[in-house]
């Protein structure tokens, strides 16, 4: 079957574009690859949100380049944040793409995808040039494995009307755009359909969610999408403190399918530069948005954003910013030096040295890494559900999972397949040993289901037999 290859950078509404993609190319006949050299189709999808994402993007499209220069017949087509933002310039320098599509053209690539199939052969012949090709390997994220469909990443939303003064997003995604909860429920009963145990509600600002026909708020999204049948668990990303309400906090308490995570961005410590970033809150507020919060959800994991070396950032800043981390003791941390975007008002302003700005994160990460490890060795001892992922990267006797609180595991295969990993993804990983990045331990036993009785993973059962012949 001809097959197409997509390759992500960037944020979950990124993944969750690459999952539309592949669900339009799956239904117009072509096959997800995890290899660019056999694809007829090269997807980039791009992100613009940090310059070293604009770099990698252009240099996997000079990757991509020898691929075409190897088969005239492979398509090769950009799209994401980076291709809206410097679509004419890809035009210009990279004629050789046969599609530049922006975030909101993705119908136009689906619409194209389908166009081109009838022109594939089903076989390809891998030429020794292609094949050169393959060494190269990817560099973001595949959408092709046998655990994917496991996870489903749901837009609720495109865009973004807050206008952080750092951020690319309102720019290349536009401002708010809402879908109907018709079709966000109609997406995920899909899903659940086809084996999703997780569902991901996706948005900018997830949380700012409004009905377009009735005006429900995203604790009403919430819990519809928690009535529906067959649901096993539920998550979300990614929200703004601005939007965090008594309503939503009390939504996070009382829905059983929740996954005890929620990730709260607050940027920094600093008042004067949450003003200057256009963040709209305080660091006051922030604290007080987390105590409603932790009066629901007191066992939850908490996990933020920050940015160091902001315009303006000062040695007290910076020091608020260490003090407010060993304050909440963030069980993870997406920690960044800033790096200015073209067209946003802090690109104009005058900028921290790099210098300040590497030390800075690295006095940063070790303070926020104290709070990780501890969150960690919690687990220690116990037994932990979590959600195969598949081959651990660095060792494919082993498997990586995550705990239902987003914490890599990784734990020798033993003799489970791909078939009983399927049937029962939920592992029951006693955790041995914990790390910065997380756990390590041995599985126990699966699950079919979160709530479901554990299998021991000794037992072997027929179908698994079966399916392995
Ligand atoms: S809330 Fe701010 S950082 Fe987040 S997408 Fe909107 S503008 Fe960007």
């Amino acid at each position: 079957m001809a097959s197409i290859y997509i390759e992500t950078f960037g944020c979950q509404m990124n993944e969750a574009d690459s999952q539309y993609i592949a669900d339009r190319a799956a239904a117009a006949g072509y096959a997800v690859t995890a290899h660019a050299a056999e694809a007829r189709v090269v997807v980039l999808n791009t992100c613009t949100v940090r310059e070293n994402a604009e770099r990698r993007a252009y240099g996997r499209m000079a990757h991509f380049r020898a691929l075409k220069a190897a088969d005239p017949d492979v398509k090769l087509v950009v799209c994401g944040c980076l291709a809206e933002q410097d679509r004419e310039r890809m035009q210009q320098t990279a004629p050789y793409l046969d599609g530049v599509f922006g975030t909101s053209d993705l119908t136009r690539l689906g619409d194209a995808l389908e166009a081109w199939r009838p022109g594939f052969r089903d076989d390809l012949d891998l030429t020794e040039e292609r094949l050169l090709v393959r060494p190269l390997g990817g560099q973001g994220d595949c959408v092709a494995d046998a655990f994917a469909h496991l996870r489903a990443y749901v837009n609720v939303q495109r865009g973004c009307s807050y206008y952080c003064t750092y951020c690319i997003v309102p720019y290349v995604r536009g401002r708010f755009d809402n879908r109907p909860s018709a079709d966000i429920l109609g997406e995920i009963e899909r899903a659940l359909s086809r084996g999703a145990r997780e569902i991901t509600l996706v948005g900018q600002t997830v949380n700012a969610y409004k009905e377009p026909a009735t005006g429900a708020d995203f604790a009403d999204l919430l819990a519809a999408v928690a009535a529906l049948p067959g649901l096993d668990r539920l998550t979300f990303l990614t929200s703004h403190p601005k939007d965090f309400t008594p309503k939503l906090a009390r939504a996070f308490g009382s829905l059983p399918h929740l996954q005890p995570r929620f990730h709260l961005p607050v940027q920094c410590g600093s008042d004067a530069i949450l003003r200057r970033m256009n963040r709209k809150y305080s660091v006051a507020q922030y604290r007080e948005k987390i105590a409603l919060f932790r009066e629901q959800c007191a066992e939850w994991a908490l996990t933020t954003d920050l940015i160091v070396a902001f315009p303006g950032e000062t040695d007290d800043d910076f020091g608020a910013t260490l003090a407010l981390c060993e304050e909440m003791a963030f069980a993870q941390a997406f920690m960044f030096v800033y790096s200015p975007r073209r067209g946003t008002p802090a690109a104009r302003w005058e900028q921290i040295p790099p210098v300040v700005g590497n030390a800075r994160l690295r006095e940063l990460a070790a303070t926020v890494d104290h709070g990780v490890r501890a969150w960690h060795e919690r687990k220690r001892g116990r037994v932990a559900r979590a959600l195969v992922q598949g081959p651990s990267r660095k060792d494919p006797l082993k498997l990586a999972a995550k705990t239902a609180d987003n914490v890599t595991v990784v734990a020798p295969r033993g003799d489970l397949g791909d078939a009983a990993l399927i049937e029962r993804p939920w592992l029951d990983v006693r955790i041995d040993d914990t790390h910065t990045w997380g756990c390590t331990g041995e599985i126990v036993a699966t699950a079919a289901r979160f709530d479901a009785p554990a299998v021991p993973a000794q037992y072997r059962p027929t179908i698994d037999l079966i399916a392995s012949r």
